[in-house]
């Protein structure tokens, strides 16, 4: 599978904004957006042109990619898979990109963020239904449970998770239960409880061109 080899933060200034690619550094004074406020490379600080329509429906659409950490081909795919559905694309498209086990595993709170959420899943620390789950790309259901496996709870990381999880709350279409490390799948999500801060619409106006 391809992978982006640029640092996280570069990506983040290529668009211009956090797009909260590192966990708790994100949210520090120490966030390269914050110190840098430019684009990466010797022209970051040079007049940037106003941006074309294309131009700023392509932005959005990689912007999309960076947050969830996906590939132009797995996005596209997500794409088609989204315009086949009935609904609105663009709201269709998110929630199927909400629903991979990486990103719930990082909703839940049991990661810093979806690159470390990913990370833990292939390194098989999560059961779904009591299986194990070692593909990030998973898309959950309704009812699922999704569960540190018993090797792992008393880790320190997990133990270290678990403090942190404490303090977040999930989103209302999850539920959690942090002292035992699990969760589970409430509903699908609505698009107004996904607070990925993105207009779909751009994306499903650039790939109907
Ligand atoms: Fe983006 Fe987080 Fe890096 Fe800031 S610290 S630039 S939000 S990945």
């Amino acid at each position: 599978m391809g992978r982006y080899t640029e640092s996280v933060c570069r990506q983040c200034r290529r668009e211009g904004e956090k797009l909260f690619l590192k966990g708790d550094r994100c949210y520090s004074e120490k966030c390269a957006v914050e110190k840098r406020p430019y684009p990466p490379g010797a022209h970051g600080q040079g007049r940037r042109q106003k941006p074309t329509e294309y131009g700023i429906q392509l932005r959005e659409k990689q912007k999309t990619k960076r947050i969830y950490g996906l590939m132009e081909k797995q996005f596209h795919n997500y794409f088609k898979k989204a315009d086949r559905q009935q609904g609105i694309t663009g709201e269709n498209l998110l929630i199927l990109l909400e629903r991979r086990l990486d990103n719930v595993v990082y909703r839940l709170g049991f990661a810093a963020s979806r690159k470390e959420a990913r990370q833990l899943v292939t390194h098989g620390h999560f059961r779904v239904n009591g299986n194990k789950a070692t593909i990030p790309s998973m898309l959950v259901k309704v009812g699922d449970e999704i569960a540190v496996v018993e090797n792992s709870r008393d880790s320190v990381k997990f133990q270290e998770i678990k403090d942190q999880a404490a303090y977040k709350t999930p989103p209302e279409w999850l539920s959690v239960d942090v002292e035992n490390l699990t969760g589970s799948v409430l509903a699908y999500p609505t698009r107004e409880q996904i607070d990925t801060a993105v207009s779909e619409q751009l994306i499903v106006e650039l790939y109907s061109r």
